[in-house]
């Protein structure tokens, strides 16, 4: 299958799997309580025969350009339920993104409220706006927390009652609920039910005490997948049960609420690999180094948000040969162009394949596609074994 498509598409090239997508939404669904919304957030992989696939699988969209917004609208969401997300909004894309439908942000500070506001009514229409709250103390147990500490998200729950007044004086939008995103890629299910339990508390001391509306609630994610290495898909068996306890005790009495979540790399990370060819291989001072065709530029996404790909990513090995440990180096001309070190393999050589696992999210669109201007892979979209689409982004210089 890989030599075939190198043949056709050449090396490297990423394969992205619907089938897999298809998958792990079935799994969200059966882990959220029936009647949540699910958003998709395409920063994870914005293809837009995945964006597609998830439209008509139900997910919404969680978007942060323009350029998101337009591919969710094209790929069949409902422009209006998308979701406008991310700090430093200006009014020029609100604008855009108001004239091509959306109706729905997320809002960061007052600044940002007023802002949305502002277009909101030059334009002629009501915003909804969800208020995206900077809670909680801290926690354990995650791979990346956004809240609790300074943040150019959101706006600080600790300091309500300084914002609560300049809240309700903006004209123009209608704020419907809150937005929380307090970690990404959890480490167990007990972290993630103790983050939507804290997302939970803080909402409800906030409508009961401060009237902030509740017809929304988005308690964001944190959903967890393997990235560059193998491993099975996260299952999370008790969280629907969890979560309904949860909204029953904090949300009583209130079956208005529309509880929303936010996934990328759960639905997504599973589908894709990164099919790539060994061009060199070498012992430098005792070090075995295998010199890839791929490099940061075409899976640097960790790198890019100052995570490294972890040292345990490892290829699927190569048929054959003995084991040994190696370190992975890409193509470009930077010492940094580093995919892994003291991984092992069965000893590869020039001209065999690799296949680099669970990297359907923050794989190319995360990558620093520009650097060294090198080709870009081939992304090639299958469906039950069968080629549905091959694209090739290429970067071009306008002239303005
Ligand atoms: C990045 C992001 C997500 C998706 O994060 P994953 O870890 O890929 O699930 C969801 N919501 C917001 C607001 C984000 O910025």
């Amino acid at each position: 299958m890989h030599d075939r498509l190198i043949q056709k598409y050449g090396s490297p090239l990423y394969r992205y799997d619907l089938g897999e997508v298809a998958e792990a939404y079935g799994r969200l669904c059966a882990a959220l309580p029936p009647a949540a919304a699910i958003f998709y957030s395409l920063k994870a992989n914005p293809h837009p025969s995945i964006v597609a696939d998830l439209a008509r699988l139900g997910a919404r969209a969680e978007v942060s350009s323009v350029a998101e917004l337009l591919t969710a609208k094209s790929c069949g969401h409902a422009i209006h339920q998308c979701l406008y997300t991310g700090p430093g909004k200006t009014a020029e894309e609100i604008r855009q993104a108001v004239q091509l439908g959306a109706r729905l942000f997320s809002a960061e500070s007052v600044t940002d409220l007023r802002r949305i506001a502002g277009v909101a009514r030059a334009e002629d229409v009501t915003a909804e706006c969800l208020l995206r709250l900077n809670a909680g103390s801290g926690g354990s147990g995650t791979s990346i927390r956004m809240t609790g500490r300074p943040s150019q998200f959101g706006f600080d729950v600790n300091e309500v009652a300084r914002w609560i007044s300049q809240v309700s004086d903006v004209d123009g939008v209608d704020v419907v609920g809150m937005h929380f995103f307090p970690i990404s890629n959890a480490q167990s299910e007990a972290a993630l039910i103790a983050s939507f339990e804290e997302s939970l508390a803080c909402a409800s001391l906030l409508h009961e005490t401060y009237g902030l509306p509740l017809r929304m609630l988005d308690l964001g994610g944190g959903f967890a997948a393997p990235y560059a290495r193998p491993g099975p898909a996260v299952v999370y068996g008790g969280l629907r049960p969890a979560l309904l306890r949860l909204a029953d005790a904090y949300l009583k009495g209130r079956s208005d609420v529309v509880l929303a979540f936010e996934a990328g790399r759960y639905l997504t990370a599973a589908c894709g690999s990164l099919i790539t060819t060994v061009s060199d291989v070498k012992l430098s001072r005792g070090e075995r180094i295998a010199v890839l065709d791929a490099g940061i530029n075409h899976l640097g996404g960790m790198s890019g948000l100052r995570r490294m790909l972890p040292l345990s990513a490892m290829p699927e090995a190569a048929a054959g040969g003995e084991s040994v440990v190696i370190t992975l180096a890409g193509p470009l001309c930077a010492p940094s162009d580093v995919l892994a070190h003291g991984v092992r393999l069965h000893s590869p050589a020039p001209g065999d394949v690799l296949e680099i696992p669970n990297v359907g999210a923050y794989g190319l669109s995360a990558s620093l596609i520009a650097f060294l201007g090198r080709v870009c892979p081939a992304e090639v979209v299958v469906r039950d074994g069968d080629v549905v689409s091959a694209t090739r982004i290429t970067l071009v210089r306008d002239d303005l």
